[in-house]
């Protein structure tokens, strides 16, 4: 039977962040991937050149059922200790679009620096390796694997999300979880595509490839903080996509509606009333003035009316009610397009039974849960990864003594 101080589950972002820094620390390690390739996520993230933090994070940009959880963890690892380490290994990165940081070159360079550091600090890794069962056996964790048992003082669970189970998600974390009698916040598909019933998305289909600036929200339950995001939108053959919707999905539920407002920072009503005052155009020029002409032209017809009417012989009252429905078009989308296209999962093990500074269990000493299997969800921008830095480099410090 081998035996370690610490165990780590998951290769991925947390797992290798925590298990380099945990060796340097004089700790015998050992971490357990069972998919094919380690770091899968970070390799297909951004677009192949890894979103890896964002220079604005701050507790606001996660959602979790303990909201002011991650805030420990991440002022103890900040997006310019993430930055320091890129120094030092010579990784360019670049600043792409509200404080969201890419490598200029690939993500393969966060990868390699991550596995890099945990050959340099002796950190033992068993890949690819199934395990088939965890128990505790006096202080000790006792884990069964493809490669026999495995002793170890400590298990850290970095397991991930369920997203993307093509390329190694499982709910092994979440079992664990459960197994020691963590509860659970229901894992839902998060930063997704949403979808329509065909019925009612009809309307919309042949709009297929429109994108535009909105601000998209979701109703939420009383009580709980109505996020709004200014970002693209996109339609979709099935529903709607593009960052303000993936953003405005992880706070959906089935039942909640999105609110959208399809011409941000315009008076679209004042805008359509000047415009009666002074123009001579055609009503459907004018509201292709603000929203791309195949839009335009479908929301005048779904409203029944005649895009070809001069702007001057509307009613008021029409132009009232046509800029209403562009500031605040309700939908209800009856789906999404679920763990195989989304980005994160939102839920995982509930953070209230966990220690915020060492990510710790409370009910089971030298158990650890750290990265997206936490309850802590980020929104779109590099929020994500910097949980996993975050989380892990919290994970370490604890294990470090
Ligand atoms: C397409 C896509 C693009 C993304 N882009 C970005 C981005 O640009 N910026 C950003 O911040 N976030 C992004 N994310 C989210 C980000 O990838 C994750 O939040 C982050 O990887 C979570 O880190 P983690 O270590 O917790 O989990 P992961 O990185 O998913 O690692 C978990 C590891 O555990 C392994 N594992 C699972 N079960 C077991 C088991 N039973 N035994 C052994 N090993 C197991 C998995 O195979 C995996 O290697 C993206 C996600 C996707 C899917």
């Amino acid at each position: 039977m081998a035996d370690c101080d610490v165990a780590i589950v998951g290769a991925g972002a947390a797992g290798l962040f925590a298990a380099a820094r945990i060796a340097r620390a004089g700790r015998s390690v050992i971490l357990i991937e069972h998919a094919p390739k380690l770091a899968e996520k970070i390799r297909i993230s951004g677009g192949g050149r890894c979103n890896f933090t964002n220079l604005y994070t701050t507790p606001e940009n996660f959602l979790g059922a303990n909201p002011h959880f991650c805030r420990s963890a991440l002022a103890g690892f900040t997006p310019q200790d993430f930055i320091a380490l890129l120094q030092t290994r010579g990784i360019a990165w670049h600043e792409k679009h509200k404080g969201q940081l890419f490598c200029d070159d690939s993500a393969q360079d966060i990868i390699g620096m991550l596995c890099s550091d945990c050959d340099e600090t002796g950190v033992e890794l068993w890949h690819p390796c199934k395990l088939t069962a965890v128990e505790r056996r006096g202080a000790c964790f006792v884990l069964a694997s493809e490669r026999g048992d495995l002793h170890a003082d400590n298990l850290v669970v970095a397991t991930g999300g369920l997203s993307i189970p093509k390329i190694g998600a499982s709910d092994f974390g979440m079992r664990v979880a459960r197994q020691f009698g963590h509860r659970i916040i229901e894992p839902r598909p998060a930063l997704v595509p949403l979808t329509f019933s065909a019925a009612h998305w009809q309307r919309f289909v042949e709009l297929a490839g429109v994108s535009l600036e909105v601000e998209a929200g979701c109703t939420v339950p009383a009580g709980e903080r109505a996020v709004r995001f200014v970002e693209d939108l996109l339609f979709t053959h099935r529903g709607l996509s593009g960052p303000a919707i993936l953003q405005a999905s992880s706070y959906w539920r089935h039942g909640s509606a999105l609110s959208i407002d399809l011409v941000p920072g315009v008076d679209i009503v004042e805008a359509l009333l000047e415009a009666k005052r002074g123009a001579r155009h055609q009503l459907g020029k004018e509201l292709a003035s603000h929203l791309p002409a195949r839009l335009a032209a479908s929301w005048l017809a779904q409203a029944q009316l005649d895009a070809t009417q001069p702007i001057a012989q509307m009613r008021d009252s029409d132009l009232r009610a046509l800029g209403a429905s562009l500031k605040g078009w309700q939908v209800e989308p009856d789906g999404s397009e679920g763990w195989r296209k989304a980005e994160v999962m939102a839920g995982g093990v509930d953070t209230r039974q966990l220690n915020s500074r060492s990510l710790q269990s409370e009910l089971v000493p030298g158990l650890f849960f750290i990265g997206e299997v936490v309850d802590v969800t980020g929104w779109l921008g590099g929020y994500n990864f910097q949980w996993a830095w975050a989380s892990a480099a919290a994970c370490a410090r604890a294990l470090a003594h």
